[in-house]
């Protein structure tokens, strides 16, 4: 059976061109690039080289840029570096739709002391700046907010967030582990302190990211060991996942155009289709500020992991929430967020696109999905209760 893969925002598939390039780094070309002797050096070379493509994706400057072990251990270095380097402030801002990687980790902050405010979000997903405004203190030393939302696609205004963090004297850091290789970005000209981003979203493996520091900005290691990433960063490097992460990187920007045309149009065409096909079915989050690969689709009174198992057996991969929250009934804490009624959120699939999913694909999900939703719903005794017969979209 073929595998139909929409899952994206949980991981992707290592780009061949990414393999090639990091394979002579695991048994020819494995020397320390700390190393004195030219076969390590060259390692280096290669590792100056990636740090280039990566800035260049981003438009960040080379400096700006420090390898780490996933987008997990980025919003953490950038949160606790911000705190640490802080010390007189214990505020803290996120949203309640942050992913658990900043949420959790601002949990366990506030259980050491300090005040974390999360922002509401509107039914579309959206935070409201007036607020983000509102609540910054003269206690607060970081407001961190994602630019793209790993469940919706939905898009925060991180810059603007930023700039009313700066005319408070605070930090802005973001998450953008989903929104790096899908939407451009341009760090020369915003004014955002430090943003997370991770290579297995981006065709590269698993095992690799970026905190981007923006030159000036005050840091204080997560990590402290060697001199490695300027003491930014200690610890041997990943070499092979760096350099597969400059290639990805070289590859995403020029695979952006793609992203946001044919990917986008094979999103809004499942989308379009489906919502046509399927009676009370909805699209989570706001339409126009979105990630062009991600759609978030309700199915009324259906359970979203019996969704995910039929589909399963079609060889459909996508998610119900986050693949990070699977695994336990709860609805997604974002959906929950937006306050999707739970009938909604419970029958919630993420599907998640990317550069190699095809038309052929997209249509045979598109055929398979209805027979799908039909045959949970005349099992569901709530199908049945609402009567079957309203029409939401
Ligand atoms: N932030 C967001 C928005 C994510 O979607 C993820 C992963 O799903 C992470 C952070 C964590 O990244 P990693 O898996 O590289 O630790």
């Amino acid at each position: 059976m073929k595998t139909i893969y929409l899952d994206n925002n949980a991981t992707t598939r290592v780009a061949d061109e990414v393999l090639e390039t990091m394979l002579p780094y695991f048994t020819q070309l494995y020397g320390n690039p700390s190393s004195m002797h030219s076969f390590g050096g060259q390692v280096g070379q290669k590792i100056r080289e990636a740090r280039e493509q990566a800035a260049a994706l981003i438009g960040a400057a080379p400096e700006e840029i420090v390898f780490t072990s996933c987008g997990t251990e980025s919003d953490n270095a950038a949160i606790r570096s911000a705190l640490q380097t802080r010390p007189d402030k214990k505020h803290i801002i996120i949203s309640r739709v942050e992913h658990p990687a900043v949420r959790a980790l601002c949990s366990h902050l506030s259980l050491q002391g300090y005040k974390v405010t999360e922002l509401p979000v509107d039914r579309n997903g959206l935070v409201d700046l007036e607020n983000l405004e509102n609540q910054l203190t003269p206690d607060t030393a970081v407001v961190s907010l994602m630019w793209g939302n790993n469940e919706t696609g939905v898009l925060f205004p991180v810059e603007a967030a930023a700039r009313l963090a700066h005319e408070k004297g605070v930090l802005f850091h973001t998450d953008a582990v989903q929104a790096v290789g899908k939407i451009p970005i341009n760090m020369a000209n915003n004014p955002i302190d430090m943003l997370s981003l991770s290579g297995h979203k981006l065709h590269a493996p698993k095992g690799v990211g970026i905190l981007f520091i923006r030159r000036g900005t005050k840091f204080s290691p997560y990590l402290i060991g060697g001199h490695q990433e300027h003491e930014r960063r200690g610890g041997t490097e990943n070499t092979a996942g760096i350099i597969g992460l400059g290639r990805a990187c070289e590859l995403a920007g020029r695979n952006l155009e793609k992203e946001n045309t044919e990917v986008r149009r094979l999103r809004d065409k499942l989308e379009r289709e489906l919502l046509k096909k399927i009676p009370q079915s909805r699209v989570n989050g706001d339409i126009e500020n979105r990630l062009p690969n991600t759609a978030n689709i309700s199915f009324e009174y259906v359970e979203g992991e019996a969704i995910l198992l039929l589909m399963n057996e079609l060889g459909i991969c996508a998610s119900s929430g986050s693949a990070c929250t699977s695994g336990s009934l709860q609805p997604s804490h974002v959906l929950r967020a937006m306050g999707v009624p739970f009938t909604m959120a419970h029958g919630s699939i993420r599907f998640s696109l990317s550069v190699y999913n095809t038309e052929a694909e997209v249509d045979f999900v598109i055929e398979k999905m209805p027979g799908i939703i039909e045959r949970l719903r005349e099992m569901s005794p709530f199908w049945k209760q609402a009567g079957q017969s309203c029409n939401v979209q």
